[in-house]
């Protein structure tokens, strides 16, 4: 296979013009299957993102005046370019985020084309609340507007399906944007960014590069822009929600999550755990939604535990450019330490029966781990680890399952599994979290909205939800002299 990263040259794209990071920080982009350097760019300076906001500023009135159908059809030839360079950034992606290539061929890269799809025809057909004459004598109709310039700040562990899921809607609704990638996966945006600059005029997509602490922070907190939506971790989520807070605007925060996953007697255990080995496991773990975190009851638990363990020893980890893997490496040398240093700090009750150390080999692997005899104040449970690790824990009741599902800071996703249905809905419906699955887990598309409660944030991504949250409402009253109905 033809991996080329070298030929994606990390550049800013301003106002219609390629041009380098202006200050003296290089930064080095790693291949974590291999841990060799692909390529370095300059992290920007605040006048870089000056320029960035200033274009999208100047370019945001026209794109605006267009209708959704003319900037529809645009957008289409542009969701038509990344059909037909998508497995040349899905190679990109296996190459900078370590991408099992299996996976990204047959689920990533087809769901991130899907989501552009749909994302266009769904900002065609926004709903309103009908015009009406809600006050004696004045008709009142509801107009959906751009908010204006949308920043929007994405992570390393789905660099093209978050810059994808952020800047197409906010397009395709009307506003300009400025995206800022993760300075350790920035390949596959600017590669899009290079498909979209011939067809949007200049200055309606604006691209900028560098580390978060100054590039993205300067950026989050500058006046010129209407919203931040952030995908990324909750310490971050919490700098962005303070710059929201003082100026004040809205913003997006998709952040991060330790899915419950409850197990009950009755559950189909080969089903659970099949799942939980599968979806544990997914994009290395590195997952927002992983099935990590089982709640099992304590009379099935050591069946249960013994079938995941069986799962676990099967797993092809490797290089993520074979076909065969299905583990591939975490992101990054400091990614894998902290992974390390959490499993090493575990309690001595603790049993690890699978996994628990770094992989000898170049590059960032650690093995897929299972976990058992964890309580709920442990580190294990209450952070989240971000790796191939899963953890176990027993209750002996439904309501104390429940109990300590919900006895995290996170609220983003979780799943029961019970052979009654009626159980199952109680449940789910009594978990807080955003997203909740019956018998699955894991089950995503753009059709939907997903989004955390608590410190997993707040505004949704996806589904009619997601996309009106690049608009605003404006009620239009128009008094009348003559009485209407
Ligand atoms: P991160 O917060 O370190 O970085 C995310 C982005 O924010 C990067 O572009 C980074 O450069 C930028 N950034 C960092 N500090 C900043 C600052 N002070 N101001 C502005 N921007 C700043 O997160 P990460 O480690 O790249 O991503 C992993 C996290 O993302 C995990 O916690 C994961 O759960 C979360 N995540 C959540 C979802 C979701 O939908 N809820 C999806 C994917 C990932």
């Amino acid at each position: 296979m033809s991996l080329t990263p070298g030929l994606v040259e990390v550049r800013n794209y301003i106002g219609g013009i390629w041009s380098p990071g202006s200050t003296d920080d290089v930064i080095e982009v790693f291949n974590p299957g291999t841990g060799e350097v692909i390529t370095t760019f300059q992290s920007s300076s605040a006048g870089d993102v000056d320029c960035a906001v200033a274009a999208a500023r100047v370019a945001a009135p026209a794109w605006a005046a267009l209708t959704p159908g003319q900037r529809a059809a645009i957008l289409y030839t542009l969701a038509d370019s990344l059909a037909a360079n998508l497995d040349e950034l899905r190679d990109l992606e296996v190459a900078n985020a370590g991408k099992p290539i299996s996976a990204a061929r047959g689920e990533e890269f087809p769901l991130i084309l899907d989501s552009m799809r749909y994302f266009l025809g769904a900002a065609r057909s926004l709903p309103t609340q009908c015009a009406g004459n809600y006050v004696p004598g004045v008709t009142t109709m509801f107009r959906r507007e751009p908010l204006g310039v949308v920043a929007a700040i994405t992570p390393w562990n789905y660099p093209l399906w978050l810059a994808i899921w952020k800047v197409v809607p906010a397009l395709a609704t009307g506003n300009t944007v400025v995206v800022k990638p993760a300075e350790t996966t920035p390949l596959t945006t600017t590669r899009f960014v290079e498909l979209a600059a011939g067809l949007l005029p200049p200055g309606v997509l604006n691209l900028v590069h560098g580390y978060g602490a100054t590039t993205g922070n300067y950026l989050a907190n500058h006046a010129g822009v209407d919203l931040v939506t952030f995908t990324g971790s909750v310490a971050t989520g919490r700098v962005i929600a303070a710059a929201a807070t003082a100026r004040p605007r809205r913003s997006i925060l998709e952040l991060g999550g330790n899915a419950p996953v409850i197990v009950l007697r009755d559950a189909d255990l080969a089903d659970a755990a099949a799942t939980i080995a599968t979806m544990g496991l997914y994009n290395g773990g590195q997952e927002c939604m992983a099935a990590t975190r089982v709640l099992v009851d304590e009379e099935i638990a050591e069946e249960l535990l013994g079938l995941i363990t069986a799962l676990l020893d099967k797993v092809v980890q490797g290089d993520p450019t074979d076909e065969d893997t299905m583990l591939g490496p975490v992101i990054s040398a400091s990614h894998l330490k902290r992974i390390e240093g959490l499993v090493a700090r575990r309690p001595p009750y603790a049993r690890v029966l699978i996994g628990g150390r770094r992989v000898d080999r170049p590059g960032y692997y650690f093995e897929p781990t299972l976990i058992a005899g964890l309580e709920q104040h442990d580190e294990l449970i209450q952070e989240e680890i971000f790796g191939p690790v899963i953890t176990v824990q027993t209750f002996t009741g439904a309501d104390e399952a429940l109990a300590l599902a919900n006895d995290v800071p996170f609220g983003l996703s979780g799943s029961v599994w019970t052979e009654n249905i009626d159980e199952g809905l109680r449940l789910t419906s009594a978990l807080h979290f955003g997203n909740v699955w019956l018998n699955t887990h894991l089950a995503v598309g753009p059709d939907f909205p997903l989004g955390g409660f608590n410190e997993s944030g707040y505004g949704k991504e996806g589904g009619i939800a997601g996309i009106e949250e690049f608009t605003r409402v404006k009620a239009v009253g128009l008094r009348s002299r003559t009485p209407t109905v």
